[in-house]
C-alpha cells in the first residue's frame, strides 16, 4: 500500500516532531490536538527546527517551505478521515488513546493504517478495541524526532505482513532506520533505559550521590551523551513515571517499582523541561540542580 496523507494526533513533543520529518519527506500532514494553541506553537517550533537545519547546510531554503506548505492543523479529529496513515502521538494515557482511535474509526477508509507512539501501553490491546487489529501497529519514535535515527516498530498479535511492510517502507523514505520489537512492554529502547533512570532517582533518593555527581558519573563514567537525571527532564518525568508503572504492572516484577522522589516530583508539577523544573531548575541560565 503507497502512504501520501499522514494524520497525527497531538501536537505535543513528539508530534511536532513526527510531522517535521514527514513533511520533508514529502508527506502531506494533517497534525492535530484539542489544543489550538499547541497546534500554534508546535507550528512555530517546526518553523524554527527546519531554519536550524536550513542554516547548517543540511537542507535547501526551498526544502523548508515546501515542508511547512504540506503541513495543516486541525482541532477536529474528523478531518483527519481522507489519511492514509495515522500516528497518534497525544499524551501516555491509554483511556484518552482509545478515546481517540474510537472517535476517529466512524471517518477512515478501510485501508487507513492506525499507528500508536506510545511509549509502553500494549499494541495488541490498543488494536483489539479497533476495526482493524490486522491495520494497527506501534510506531515508536524517539525524542527529538529530527535527530534521533531509530524508529521502533512494535507488531501486535493481529498485525498483518502487509501493514508491517508498508511501514517498513515509510521508514526508510523518512531517512530512519527500523528496529522491530514484540508487543511486552515499554519494548526495547524504555524496557532497558528507564529502569537505569529509574535506578538513577534510587540513588538521588538514598543520598548515594546528588543530581549533579549522578549525571556526572555517567557521563564521564560510561560514556552517556547525557546524565540520566538530565534525560529524565528531557523525556518528561510523567512520561518516565508512567512507563515504570507500565513495566510494574506488565511484567509483575518488584524490580521494576517507581522510585518514591520520582512520583513525588510528578505530584509536584515538576516534570523536567516542558514545566520549566524537574531535576533542575530550567528557569534559570544555566539550569541548576533541585537536589
Ligand atoms: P506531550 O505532553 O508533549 O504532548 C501530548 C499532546 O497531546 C499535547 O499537546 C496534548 O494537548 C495532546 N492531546 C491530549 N489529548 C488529546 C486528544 N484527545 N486529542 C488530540 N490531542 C491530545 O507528550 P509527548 O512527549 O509528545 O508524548 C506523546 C506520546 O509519545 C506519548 O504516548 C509518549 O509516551 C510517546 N513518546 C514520548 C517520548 C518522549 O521522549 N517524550 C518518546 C517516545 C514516545
Amino acid at each position: 500500500m503507497t502512504i501520501q496523507s499522514v494524520g497525527i494526533v497531538g501536537a505535543g513533543q513528539m508530534g511536532n516532531g513526527i510531522a517535521h520529518v514527514f513533511a520533508l519527506a514529502g508527506y502531506d500532514v494533517v497534525l492535530n490536538d484539542i489544543s489550538q494553541d499547541n497546534l500554534d506553537k508546535a507550528v512555530a517550533l517546526i518553523g524554527r527546527n527546519l531554519e536550524r537545519q536550513v542554516a547548517r547546510g543540511k537542507i535547501p531554503a526551498e526544502d523548508k517551505a515546501a515542508a511547512m506548505a504540506r503541513i495543516r492543523t486541525t482541532t477536529q479529529l474528523p478531518d483527519l478521515g481522507p489519511c492514509d496513515l495515522i500516528i497518534e502521538a497525544a499524551t501516555e494515557r491509554e483511556t484518552v488513546k482509545q478515546a481517540i482511535f474510537e472517535d476517529l474509526l466512524p471517518h477512515l477508509k478501510p485501508t487507513t493504517i492506525l499507528t500508536s507512539n506510545t511509549s509502553s501501553i500494549s499494541i495488541t490491546r490498543l488494536a483489539s478495541r479497533t476495526d482493524r487489529p490486522e491495520k494497527f501497529m506501534g510506531f515508536h519514535f524517539m525524542n527529538p524526532v529530527p535527530v534521533m535515527q531509530l524508529v521502533e516498530l512494535i507488531r501486535g498479535i493481529a498485525t498483518d505482513e502487509e501493514t508491517y511492510r508498508t511501514l517498513l517502507e515509510v521508514v526508510e523514505k523518512i531517512g530512519k532506520t527500523a528496529a522491530s520489537a514484540e508487543d511486552f512492554p515499554a519494548f526495547i529502547v524504555n524496557r532497558i533505559l528507564m529502569p537505569m533512570i529509574n535506578e538513577a532517582v534510587y540513588t538521588l533518593y538514598e543520598g548515594v550521590g546528588n543530581v549533579r555527581s549522578i549525571d556526572e558519573s555517567m557521563k564521564l563514567g560510561a560514556n552517556h551523551p547525557m546524565g540520566p537525571l538530565e534525560l529524565a527532564d528531557f523525556i518528561g518525568l510523567d512520561t518516565c513515571l508512567a512507563i515504570m508503572n507500565v513495566l510494574h504492572d506488565g511484567l509483575a516484577d518488584t524490580k521494576y517499582r517507581p522510585c518514591p522522589l520520582l512520583t513525588k516530583y510528578v505530584e509536584a508539577g515538576w516534570l523536567g523541561r516542558k514545566t520549566g523544573r524537574g531535576f533542575y531548575d530550567y528557569r534559570v541560565e544555566p539550569p541548576v540542580p533541585t537536589r
